[in-house]
């Protein structure tokens, strides 16, 4: 048996404590939140959609007391290449169920649970002398604080970072008296998530949530580019004000959910966020003025920007390899090199493609992701369609969950032809074509003001 400290009671800091007892460590929690400020202090640090595969870490953890609280099965995008202009739909279903559980639910919930395990939690804001005595006592001590400033032990990895600043300017907030079956939309299953991409402007998505009180509600954001039609919430102070600011948004360049949106309250005050991050992977171990090395874990380790939904995605990612590590260390030797190797895992397993993913998202539109988008266009999302068409546009959402899966044909124009020629049986350049035409007509229908298309989804939202 190891002791093991970690910094912070986040999901990251949670699970992975909840882990690490249950393999019989001896661990304690250092937080500068107790359970019951989680309730009543904080924000929810982020959506926190958990796809498939982190949810199934919390099933075998026996933490995943939400199940049937807000099950989400797939996501309908809209893209529009300017303000204005809706160009193609994609709706795909997951594989299996995505949740979005009020993360300030999780840790109240996941504090008590941590403590029935016999683990330790010790309440404080830990400064770097503090740590220092942690370390001295601990054999491994994990930083998992999110993107607070004791996470500035942590060097940037230059050659595994792209970005030197934040990409978007975030604004999330959590709102009721909405409807949460979007069906009338055109969306064939109760919850679904609803991106809304703007090449030009940034990107809107409302998600649905479950939140801390116990009810459904949403939990949207506005990942708007520095400068442009979205980035208005700048002097807004309360949440009241980015609710009003962002029925203003929607009225104006989200006409096609301004209906289902304009009557939405905020679901409680503390319950918005403004500010940005930089994507970036830090190197995983930090070395205290004492020569100690402690081991960044989580948004600690790896920040994103939120507009893939990854972030805590990958936390659990981190966790289910750090999980393994200890486990096939049973001497305890918890050194730099098994630190650097345990987060090296992680990142060739499955970090590389995750950060991959979500970056392009943030950047223009690939050739390939075009090749891709084009090619799923006509996707319903309904259960029994069994098309090409249908089979990429889930493809497409499975990818959140696994981003080994699709990542390489989105970025890859050659990987991307033959990705849809291999699905559609070799007809790739049909498949292109055809859809091609009818994207156009879409345009100039729209270009007319008549009603777009004949999308299956275009119908609803023109
Ligand atoms: C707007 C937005 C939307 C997002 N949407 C998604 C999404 O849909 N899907 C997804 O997967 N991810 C999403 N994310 C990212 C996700 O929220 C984070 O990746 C995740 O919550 C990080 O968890 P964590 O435990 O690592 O950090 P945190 O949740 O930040 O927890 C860190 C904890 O450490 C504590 N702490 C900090 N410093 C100290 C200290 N010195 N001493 C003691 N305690 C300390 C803090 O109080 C905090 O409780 C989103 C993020 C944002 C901002």
């Amino acid at each position: 048996m190891s002791k093991i400290a970690i910094i912070g009671s986040g999901v990251t800091g949670l699970i992975a404590g909840i882990g690490l007892r249950q393999q019989g460590h001896d661990v304690t929690i250092y937080s500068a939140l107790s359970a019951e400020d989680w309730l009543t202090k904080v924000p929810p640090t982020g959506t926190a959609c958990r796809f498939a595969s982190s949810l199934d870490l919390e099933r075998e953890l026996g933490v995943n007391h939400w199940e049937d609280s807000t099950p989400i099965h797939g996501i309908h995008l809209t893209f529009s290449p300017k303000l204005g202009r809706q160009l193609i739909d994609l709706m795909g279903r997951f594989d299996r169920m995505a949740l979005a559980i009020d993360v300030r639910a999780q840790s109240h919930r996941w504090t008590h649970d941590f403590e029935a395990l016999g683990g330790k939690v010790i309440i404080g804001n830990v400064d770097i002398p503090q740590l220092e005595e942690i370390a001295a006592e601990a054999d491994l001590t994990l930083v998992a604080a999110g993107k607070a400033a004791i996470g500035q032990l942590f060097e940037v990895d230059e050659d595994r970072s792209v970005y030197d600043k934040a990409q978007r300017n975030l604004t999330m907030f959590v709102f009721r008296n909405v409807r949460m079956d979007r069906r009338q939309d055109g969306i064939p299953f109760v919850h679904g998530i609803k991106f809304n991409f703007f090449a030009t402007e940034g990107e809107q998505f409302s998600i649905p949530y479950w939140h801390k009180d116990g009810y459904q509600c949403w939990n949207a954001l506005f990942e708007a580019r520095p400068g442009g039609a979205f980035d208005k919430f700048g002097d807004c102070d309360t949440g009241e004000k980015v609710l009003a600011r962002v029925k203003e948004l929607f009225k104006q360049h989200i006409p096609w959910d301004y209906d289902w949106i304009k009557d939405a309250e905020l679901a409680d005050e503390k319950g918005w966020l403004r500010g940005s991050v930089r994507p970036c992977v830090k190197k995983p171990v930090g070395t205290l003025p004492s020569g100690a090395k402690v081991m960044a874990l989580g948004d600690t380790a790896n920040t994103m920007d939120p507009i893939g939904g990854q972030g805590a995605n990958n936390c659990y990612r981190q966790i289910r390899v750090l999980l393994e590590a200890v486990k096939a260390n049973p001497k305890g030797d918890f050194g730099e090199d098994w630190m650097t190797a345990t987060f090296d895992t992680y990142f060739e397993r499955i970090g590389k493609a995750t950060n991959a993913f979500n970056n392009l998202l943030l950047e223009k539109i690939t050739p390939a992701a075009q090749r891709v988008l084009i090619a799923q266009y006509g996707s319903d999302g309904k259960a029994e369609t069994a098309s090409v068409q249908q089979s990429i546009a889930n493809a497409f959402c499975n990818n959140f969950d696994d981003p080994n899966l699709l990542t390489t044909q989105l970025q890859d124009e050659a990987a991307a032809l033959a990705y849809v020629n291999e699905i559609s049986g070799g007809k790739a350049a049909r498949v292109d074509l055809g859809n091609k035409l009818k994207i156009a007509k879409g345009q100039i229908r729209q270009v007319l003001g008549l009603p777009r298309s004949d999308h299956p989804l275009a119908r609803r939202s023109a």
